[in-house]
């Protein structure tokens, strides 16, 4: 299995879940698969493809989906084919003919096929080993994207009785997951629910306040990249990419209420990377499959948490480091407010409501995103800090806020507890409204006290004490603000507070470039340019040719002959036999103009864990790569460890009396001296007093490494 996934698909090791999955599959079992978005559902019934006697019909709503997918298996040489409305009777009958001649290994094909009594008959005659169903809760009622020629999946049960079924989704609360089974027939089938934790995503969170300027900022940095910006309303997107273009982006719209012709061409443009941004209504995502969106941009707060996951989930599928920022204000809240009142429904406004305030919340987080994120989707993140959203790298500061809470209290007191947020903040900083007038608040002793904090800060004060039960919200449009037992309480034995800080929430941080190897961005861009090439002539989009990760390692290791370019990721036998040359030749010349030594490619994981098995532990192969004299960042890299790990190792051979020489790691005679001082002051062996004396300028690293010597 190893083998095929490297020569066919030109990766080393599995995702998680993906071999478990593929085994259940290939013991002619069913299997139900929940997995997020980019978390590699595809290959789970790709691979088995190629092993499997018969073909495999997969089938799945979106067309251009389709497409996509069946140009990425033909690049990497395996036979696959889609039926579909937009072919002609002739095509049809040439791949049904392949088909039946057992030519074809994957054929995909929309639902709305499998009624078609002609269709049927195809199907009875040929041997199929393996059925897929992706986008499975398509089937539910109870989710969120219902298509009823998905009913008509219950035939193929009838058609092949024992063949297995997998079915694949990303969306699926428990009450789709139990009507997939039973729609599918699938009771028996084991299910396999990987992680939705999308750790390669960095979540923030940025004041609205300033939202276009910072928005101009984000997208200059990230210039060659793609980027989704969802907007509230149709016109909003037009007018953005308007705006985006008029600064010199690249820059289209999409929303339902275009021409379906210019909705196509505007895709299309943004797979083939011929425009960068995409300002869209959330129709927009569910028809696309790029791999390499480095960005995604809600310019206006989302209408649900889930939602905001699954859009946000389009960012970064190729694993590679991507951002998920969110403008927000209490106002977008307000206007949100607005519009669900106006849904007639009850219970349809109800939930709309709970919605929101799920939404407003993860905007106002004072802990981790990601785990907020993933709690909501029942899921316990094990660790405290993710070191990949906004609050876990700049932690929002405390202040003391017994006095502003008290009158905030208070005015909510004196004013009978009988009105909303907004009113109460008003009392607070003295507004002269009409409101306030014809009810004498402007003449309650709490009128106008507060002149240290803005109506904003004041919105998210209040929503901290609401948060821990000082504050009660009663009632859905307009909530009514009132003291709840332990505000009471708190009010009368006068007790303290601390609260997170309400200022504009932190800058945005870069994304963990940590995993993003360092790579030469002009050869990047010049291969870059090279596969836009060649996807144009073969008329494909371009991450089919190579996905970035693999023109990151190529313009990271300048692999310059057929066997180090083969271990490049993402390149199989059919792209190395395809491209190889070409990609190499690019890479010769630049690496000769600059003068550039080519650096070894990484062995791959195959490689790695089979040379770990022979030379017994992972310490021994630590020891191997310091013979080699590799950096620390080296050894990181390619074990796939920490560099704190790394060091351990080392420790741990040193300790043993290994035979290694150390020397190469050792900081310079300066440095060196500056940290032996300084162990000598502190006065023992521990690192945390050593660092602190010595600052920002010398590392844990270093310091752990001069300690070895010492
Ligand atoms: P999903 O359908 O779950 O959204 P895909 O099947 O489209 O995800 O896979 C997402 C990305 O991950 C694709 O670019 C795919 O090539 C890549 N991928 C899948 N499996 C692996 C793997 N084992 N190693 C590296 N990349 C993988
Ligand atoms: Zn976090």
């Amino acid at each position: 299995m190893l083998k095929l996934l490297k020569t066919h698909f030109g990766f080393d090791q599995f995702r998680p879940l993906q071999e478990e999955i593929i085994r259940e599959v290939m013991a002619g079992r069913d299997a139900l698969v929940l997995m997020p978005t980019g978390g590699g559902k595809s290959l789970c019934f790709q691979l088995p493809a190629l092993l499997l006697p018969g073909l495999t019909l997969v089938i799945s709503p979106l067309i251009s989906l389709m497409k996509d997918q069946v140009d990425a298996l033909r690049a990497n040489g395996v036979a696959a084919a889609c039926i579909n409305s937009t072919l002609s009777r002739g095509e049809i009958v040439k791949i049904q003919t392949e088909a039946q001649q057992g030519k074809i290994k994957i054929l995909y094909a929309a639902p709305e096929r499998l009624i078609l009594p002609e269709f049927q008959h195809f199907l009875q005659k040929i041997k199929v080993s393996l059925l897929a169903i992706d986008e499975s809760h398509c089937i539910s009622e109870w989710g969120h994207d219902f298509r009823p020629d998905y009913l008509n999946l219950k035939i193929l049960r009838d058609l092949f009785p024992g063949v297995p079924v997998l079915a694949l989704t990303a969306t699926a609360t428990p009450q789709v997951r139990e009507d997939i089974r039973e729609q599918l027939a699938l009771e028996q089938a084991k299910l396999f629910i990987s992680s939705f934790n999308r750790h390669n995503l960095f979540y923030t969170v940025l004041p609205q306040r300033e939202a276009y300027g910072q928005l101009l900022e984000i997208l200059g940095e990230h210039r060659q990249e793609a980027a989704i910006i969802y907007c509230f309303s149709r016109k909003d997107t037009e007018n953005l990419a308007a705006d985006l273009r008029g600064e010199g982006f690249k820059a289209l719209p999409y929303h339902a209420g275009l021409e379906s012709e210019e909705r196509r061409t505007n895709q299309e443009s943004f797979i083939r990377d011929e425009v960068q941004i995409i300002t869209a209504t959330i129709a927009f995502g569910m028809g696309i499959d790029k791999p390499d969106v480095r960005l995604v941009i809600h310019y206006h707060l989302p209408k649900s948490l889930e939602g905001y996951y699954q859009e946000t989930g389009r960012a970064g599928r190729d694993g590679l480091p991507s951002k998920c920022i969110l403008f927000y204000s209490s106002a977008d809240a307000v206007k949100q407010q607005y519009f669900i009142k106006q849904i007639e429904e009850a219970t349809e406004r109800k939930n709309a409501y709970r919605k929101l305030e799920q939404m407003v919340a993860y905007a106002e987080l004072t802990h981790c995103r990601r785990q907020h994120l993933l709690a909501y989707f029942g899921e316990d993140y094990p660790r405290e800090k993710c070191d990949g959203c906004d609050i876990c790298l700049s932690p929002p500061q405390e202040f003391e806020a017994t006095i502003v809470s008290q009158k905030i209290m208070s005015a909510i007191v004196r004013t009978g507890e009988r009105f909303g947020m907004n009113h109460v903040i008003e009392v607070l900083l003295g507004s002269k409204n009409k409101n306030i007038l014809e009810r004498d608040h402007h003449r309650l002793s709490v009128y106008g006290i507060v002149d240290d904090f803005s109506k904003e800060d004041l919105r998210r004060i209040i929503n901290q004490l609401v948060s821990r039960n000082l504050i009660d919200k009663r009632g859905e449009a307009y909530p009514v603000l009132a003291l709840s037992q332990e505000g009471q309480d708190f009010l009368r034995t006068r007790q303290k507070i601390c609260l997170p800080r309400p200022i504009a929430p932190a800058k945005l941080s870069p994304a963990r470039e940590a995993v993003d190897r360092e790579y030469d961005r002009e050869l990047f861009e010049k291969l870059r340019v090279l596969r836009k090439q060649i996807a144009d002539a073969q008329g494909v989009p371009p991450f089919v040719v190579f996905g970035d990760l693999s023109l990151r390692q190529m313009a990271a290791y300048l692999p310059q002959s057929e066997k180090s370019f083969a271990r490049i990721s993402g390149v199989g036998q059919e792209k190395l036999n395809k491209y190889g040359k070409v990609f190499t030749e690019v890479i010769s010349t630049y690496a000769g103009e600059k003068n550039l030594p080519e650096k070894g490619v990484p062995l791959t994981g195959t490689e790695k864990s089979r040379r770990l098995k022979r030379e017994g532990s992972t310490y021994q192969e630590t020891k191997r790569l310091v013979l080699e004299k590799m950096s620390l960042e080296e050894m990181a890299g390619v074990r796939n460890l920490t560099a704190r790990t790394i060091l351990a190792h080392i420790e741990k051979l040193a300790a043993a009396g290994e035979e290694i020489d150390l020397a190469y790691l050792r900081p310079g005679a300066e440095r060196f001296a500056k940290i032996k001082a300084a162990f000598q002051q502190a006065g023992g062996l521990a690192l945390s007093p050593v660092k602190e004396m010595l600052g920002e300028d010398f590392s844990f690293e270093e310091i752990r490494i001069a300690r070895l010597f010492i």
